[in-house]
């Protein structure tokens, strides 16, 4: 038996967990809104949640493992910064944790985490290579080649919503023009949806229309809904058969909102990957874990 702590970092809460590796099952969690304030708040939070976590076990942890909402550097051992918090640049997050709960400590971002986690624990078992992307607000991911998560020279890897299809498309929040997520995410499809209302929508207050429901609108029929949901995914299919191309998975995981959708999502990116992507055996895969992903995501990181 194999106890780790995985600590969940996100943009509104803190989640940890402790996890039996060998069963891959969550032992015990806690979780709590992540307090305002920056970095000295948030660790003192999660490291009250992980204390409470311990009392509760008697079993001892081995290790520590912590996915972060924001970049990390390439070590796995400092946070980069946070987009929405202050205090966390250079945060020497690994080395405030080993001192603390006294083992050694990992840490990525929140989409290698994740990515991690469903090749460990969830959709993307039984694979070498696998691809993981979170579709969402924003779109991300994590690589894994040979069993290990890739993070790259410079821990850039796996930022699947900044592949560049459309150099003169839309601005994306990287500052550049016509990445996947400027196309593809839920933002941009709330974006597209405001810009140009479907008609079912036009009795809403326009400012609080979602990508969910003009992927709704689009199920019940609504053609200019249908147009921008077709767009959205037609990118996403695109996007994912140039990044099937270059990495050659056997098993690609999409989670994140917009897999709410379901077959409205998967269909057509199934359709779109059988004739452009070159592999026809990749198997594209709904995320497995749920709301324990970030704290399985830490686990994972611990077993890597
Ligand atoms: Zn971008």
């Amino acid at each position: 038996m194999s106890y780790v702590l995985g600590l969940d970092f996100g943009g509104t809460k803190l989640a940890a967990g402790i996890v039996d590796t060998v069963s891959g099952t969550v032992v015990a969690s806690q979780r709590c809104p992540t307090p305002a304030g920056g970095a000295a708040t948030g660790f003192a939070a999660m490291l009250a949640l992980g204390d409470a976590l311990r009392a509760q076990v008697a079993t001892p942890i081995r290790a520590v493992g912590v996915s972060f909402g924001g970049p990390v550097e390439a070590d796995g051992r400092t946070v980069r910064l946070s987009m929405h918090l202050p205090g966390w640049e250079e945060f020497p997050l690994a080395a405030r944790c080993e001192a603390h709960f006294g083992v050694p400590t990992i840490i990525a971002n929140d989409a290698d985490a994740a990515g991690l986690a469903e090749y460990r624990f969830g959709a993307g078992q039984g694979c070498q290579h696998m691809l993981y992307l979170t579709v969402s607000t924003g779109i991300g991911g994590g690589v894994i080649i040979n069993g290990k998560l890739h993070r790259g020279e410079h821990a850039w890897a796996g930022e699947v919503g900044h592949m560049i299809l459309k150099p003169d498309g839309p601005a994306c929040a990287c500052g550049g023009n016509g990445c996947l997520e400027s196309l593809s995410s839920g933002l941009s499809i709330a974006r597209d949806a405001r810009a140009n209302v479907p008609p079912s929508l036009r009795a809403r207050d326009v400012a609080t229309i979602s990508a969910r429901d003009v992927a709704m609108a689009a199920a019940a029929g609504d053609s200019v809904a249908m147009q921008i949901w077709d767009h959205a995914v037609g990118w996403l299919g695109v996007g994912i058969s140039s990044a099937s191309n270059l990495l050659n998975p056997g098993i690609i995981v999409i989670g994140g909102g917009l897999t709410g959708a379901g077959e409205q999502l998967f269909g057509p990116l199934r359709t779109i990957m059988a004739y452009r992507a070159l592999s026809k055996q990749v198997v594209l895969k709904p995320a497995a874990l749920g709301d324990v992903i970030g704290i399985m995501g830490g686990a994972a990181l611990c077993m890597d």
